[in-house]
């Protein structure tokens, strides 16, 4: 594991939770949006936390805590990611994990074995636009389609959530995405914000009037559609 950064408390990452958060190092999208620079591009002298200093942590805080979320860059590009987690529900916190969905196997075999209680899974935009802001090299909607499909079985707590920018979303995207995932548990639309942490801050975010009419584009499909932190 590469864990470039630790929120000792939060309120905020786990709905409904008193979290520590750890921030992993490295992604395999390089959205242009993204506001985490230096997890998707650690600069060669980024300061990284031992797991040693992670578990001193959690055990000094364990009366405190309720869960931890597990977020990045992409945490599922670890390997070690599920030996890691099992330590921490070991110690008998609840986790999250924040995907991009470009790992269904692990996403899967982590559901599987009950080490996650909750999935947050970016969704970029539609099917057909998503590597117009993903940026990947070589790019497949297939992995992303297959956790997707994982996350609406329902096996477990998660959500699908959005960041919203002004110049990459549209009514007629936001009615594909409806229907793409039609009947999920939670969906949030985050509005995009500029920041020094930002790669490529050429976006705007878009207006309040915007977002609202994304709602009431996507409640028939997912009722619970939601905006978070507007
Ligand atoms: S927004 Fe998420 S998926 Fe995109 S580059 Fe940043 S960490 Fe990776």
């Amino acid at each position: 594991m590469l864990i470039l950064g630790l929120q000792k408390t939060t309120l905020l990452d786990y709905p409904g939770k008193i979290a520590s958060t750890i921030f992993t190092g490295g992604c395999n999208f390089k959205c242009p949006f993204c506001h985490n620079k230096d997890l998707v591009f650690p600069p060669k002298d980024a300061f990284a936390f031992t797991e040693e200093e992670i578990f001193e942590h959690l055990l000094s805080k364990k009366k405190i805590l309720d869960g931890v979320c597990i977020t990045g860059g992409e945490p599922t590009l670890h390997k070690d990611l599920p030996e890691f987690i099992k330590k921490i529900k070991d110690l008998g916190f609840l986790v999250k994990l924040d995907s991009n969905g470009t790992n269904p196997d692990m996403l899967a075999a982590l559901i599987e074995s009950k080490l996650v209680d909750y999935i947050a899974m970016d969704i970029k935009t539609t099917k057909e636009k998503y590597n117009d802001i993903a940026c990947m090299n070589s790019f497949d909607i297939a992995p992303i389609d297959a956790s997707v499909s994982l996350l609406l079985e329902g096996k477990i707590d998660y959500e699908f959530r959005t960041t919203v920018m002004a110049e990459c979303h549209t009514v007629t995207d936001m009615e594909a995405i409806g229907q793409w995932l039609k009947g999920a548990r939670a969906y949030y639309l985050q509005s995009y914000r500029e920041s020094e942490q930002v790669i490529n801050p050429i976006f705007s975010s878009p207006s309040l009037e915007t977002l609202e009419q994304f709602i009431d584009v996507l409640k028939p499909y997912i009722p619970n559609t939601q905006l978070r932190g507007v």
